[in-house]
């Protein structure tokens, strides 16, 4: 089939050199179109030559030389191998280059003809004054012309695509590419001077050395984060522009009501971020705003004055946990706080849901404006809930819900409510921008006075028995201990690795050491209503001791419990540990996180070397990236965001705070988009679902 046009949509099964069965094995590993190969970007390039003298040659090295060609003969060795050898000088020396088997190149190859060859430098066996080469591979160079040293790509691949494969392909698809259109404006390419997008798109893939494949590299990896940056703010501009928010009072008797009534004075960081909240409050620019802060650092203390605020200016404010326990625990603390102040709080969460009279009961109220406050969960979100004056919509631990349910929660209103974000997941500042692009960010890096640190030590599995005793020796203080595995229960493989499962540690401790004590198993495969039930039971005090998975991480306070053991510490994640760890040192007492592992590797020794120095989310959330590199770690934080194929937001953090600088410039200008019509384009097709949900959910 021949194509006259060129497009890159089209399909990469009609690339030259490609057809359906390579086309098969592409598709496999996602390259469909001529596009999806174009952006198939190197992994790696083998390494650059430098151009030495002949009579500089190094025996054993990799080298590549030029000159001109004499005396070429060739000779059928014993073996049946055809050896061509020629002599290839420069003003100085020769050197005597062997092809082996390539029997058409006896009429390529012409004495007197000038060369350019990267190979292997050998002795020779011939003649002793003189060094060889294996040719790995040669140019035919005319008399004035520059040989090319440049860096070959390198592909991520399968077993039946071979290097050679793609660099055939991909170099039949440069020859076949018209000049690709700029899309970004002239204005930003200047400023950040980058290399055009139809030179980037060609050296990323041919550079001719380190240099240029830099340049490439970095016009490209601008170009993803600069989208990424635009589609934010496009995000955050719509919900913003689509409707006036809510303007909300200044503050009045009920704030300052409410602020006396605290059996606390705010921190220095709370008072500064309550500030901010409530200078977006009182403007008519609907408000979207992340709190960031450590477990305990008093975030759902700041956000219950917000809504207090919004209750002051005569709306409703809602606030969506991510765990019905975790809703009750709220809803109590709310109601003993704000109920003498007059301000009337509700509780929606699956189980109020479930009983209709209840339910009911629950959704007229909420309809009706009777109650000011509501607290709940998912539950919130379902369709038979309306607000009668909807103020400011509060979500906590914001990973747990996707942007799509925050957005549902801000339609139950005629008018835009504010919006406010908590979350306790240590994202290092540096990804800040990246993952939550789209809300300004306020952060409490404080904790209350009084605080005991956690003291958290690694011992090894032989040491656990020690570890257990001491466990003990707290449940006869009175205090409680959780003890967190990786795993629910045993699975066949994990079994040969020794990993212990949360049943597993259950049945042992529960029938061995602790058979005196009250021991409780919690894991996430358990129906929500045991769970809550146990949970109950230990913050009462009746369980003493609860082995569980991860499901504690977002959790209910226990100010009782001392202790945490975590078995298997090295199979989390940093950030979850420190999670995990915030479940205890809730209460005034000195509180310990004792992590086991037989980890050898290195990173993990160092992580959990860290864990023991580190008690700030923030930085501990920096080492980690730091370790195990920003894949895994963005890949946890994103929701929904589009991959990046070439940039790396740790590598080019200035890059990205360029971006975000280029993107603000550039989307404060509305007729920008207008103007720019094929980046217009592009955000439209890696954003344009987030903008329809937040629109018509
Ligand atoms: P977060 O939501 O960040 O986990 P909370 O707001 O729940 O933190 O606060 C954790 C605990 O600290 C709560 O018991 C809360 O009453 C208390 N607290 C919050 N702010 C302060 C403060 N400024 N001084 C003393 N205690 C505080
Ligand atoms: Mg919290």
């Amino acid at each position: 089939m021949s194509r006259d046009k060129f497009e890159l949509t089209d399909n990469i099964m009609y690339l030259k050199g490609v057809g359906p069965r390579k086309a098969a094995a592409l598709n496999k590993i996602g390259i469909k179109t001529f596009y999806d190969f174009l952006t198939h970007y190197p992994r790696g390039y083998e390494d650059e030559c430098i151009l030495s003298d002949i009579s500089a040659l190094t025996v054993g090295e990799v080298e590549a030389v030029e000159g001109h060609l004499s005396n070429i003969r060739s000779r059928q060795a014993r073996n049946g191998l055809l050896i061509i050898n020629a002599l290839l000088g420069d003003d100085f020396d020769y050197v005597q280059l062997t092809w082996f088997n390539q029997k058409y190149l006896l009429n390529t190859l012409k004495n007197g003809m000038r060369l350019f060859v990267k190979g292997k430098v050998t002795e020779s066996y011939s003649n002793g004054n003189l060094l060889a080469m294996q040719v790995h591979s040669y140019e035919i160079l005319d008399e004035d012309e520059e040989p090319n040293l440049g860096i070959a790509p390198i592909y991520a691949s399968t077993a039946s695509l071979s290097q050679k494969f793609f660099r055939t392909a991909m170099s039949n698809l440069m020859t076949k590419m018209p000049e690709l259109d700029e899309i970004l404006p002239p204005e930003i390419i200047a400023r950040y001077d980058l290399m055009s997008l139809d030179e980037a798109m060609r050296a990323i893939h041919f550079p001719s050395d380190r240099d240029e494949m830099e340049q490439a590299r970095r016009r490209l990896a601008f170009d993803e984060l600069f989208l990424i940056q635009c589609g934010l703010l496009l995000i955050k501009q719509q919900a913003q522009d689509d409707q006036l928010g809510i303007k909300h009072a200044p503050d009045g008797r009920l704030m300052r009501a409410a602020l006396e009534a605290l059996p606390f004075a705010l921190t220095g960081d709370q008072r500064s971020v309550l500030e901010e909240i409530t200078s977006d409050m009182e403007s008519d620019r609907p408000m979207r705003r992340l709190i960031q802060g450590d477990v305990g650092s008093g975030k759902t203390a700041v956000a219950m004055l917000a809504l207090v605020k919004t209750v002051a200016s005569g709306n409703q404010g809602v606030l969506m946990a991510p765990t019905e326990i975790l809703a009750m625990q709220h809803y109590e603390k709310f109601s003993a706080m704000l109920e003498p102040l007059g301000i009337r709080i509700g509780l929606l969460t699956g189980q109020v849901t479930r009983a209709k009279k209840r339910r009911e009961t629950a959704y007229e109220k909420i309809a009706s404006g009777e109650f000011d406050i509501v607290i709940g969960t998912h539950a919130l979100i379902e369709e038979g809930v309306q607000f009668r004056r909807l103020g400011l919509v509060v979500t906590d631990e914001q990973h747990r819900f996707g942007v799509t349910q925050r957005a549902v929660l801000e339609q139950k209103s005629e008018r835009r409510p504010d919006m406010l974000v908590m979350t306790a997941t240590p994202i290092p500042r540096t990804m800040t921008l990246t993952v939550y692009g789209d809300l300004d960010v306020s952060q409490i890096k404080e904790l209350p006075p009084g605080r005991k640190p956690i003291t958290t030590t690694v011992k090894r599995q032989a040491q656990r028995r020690r570890v257990y005793e001491f466990v003990m020796d707290e449940l006869d203080r009175g205090r409680q201990a959780y003890v967190v595995c990786p795993l629910i229960e045993p699975s066949e493989s994990e079994r040969l690795e020794g990993v212990r499962s949360a049943e597993e540690v259950f049945e042992e401790l529960s029938k061995g050491m602790f058979a005196t004590v009250d021991c409780a198993l919690l894991h996430g495969r358990m129906k929500p209503r045991e769970k809550d039930e146990v949970m109950e039971r230990f913050r009462a005090g009746e369980f003493r001791l609860l082995v569980s998975t991860t499901v504690i991480e977002v959790g209910v306070d226990v100010p009782n419990a001392s202790v945490m053991v975590v078995e298997h510490a090295e199979r989390f994640g940093l950030a979850t540990l420190h999670q995990l760890r915030g479940r205890v040192g809730r209460g005034s007492d000195a509180a310990y996180c004792i992590l086991i592992s037989d980890t050898k590797n290195d990173v993990g020794v160092e992580r959990l070397e860290i864990m023991e120095t580190t008690s700030n989310g923030f930085q501990l959330a920096e080492e980690d990236l730091r370790l195990r590199g920003p894949g895994q770690f963005f890949g946890e934080a994103q929701h929904g965001l589009p991959d990046l194929k070439i940039a790396d937001v740790f590598r080019d953090l200035g890059m990205l705070k360029e971006a975000r600088e280029a993107a603000e410039e550039f989307m404060s200008d509305k007729k920008n988009l207008a103007r720019y019509a094929r980046l217009s384009k592009k955000l439209y097709v890696a954003y344009g679902d987030k903008f329809v949900s937040m629109q018509n959910a």
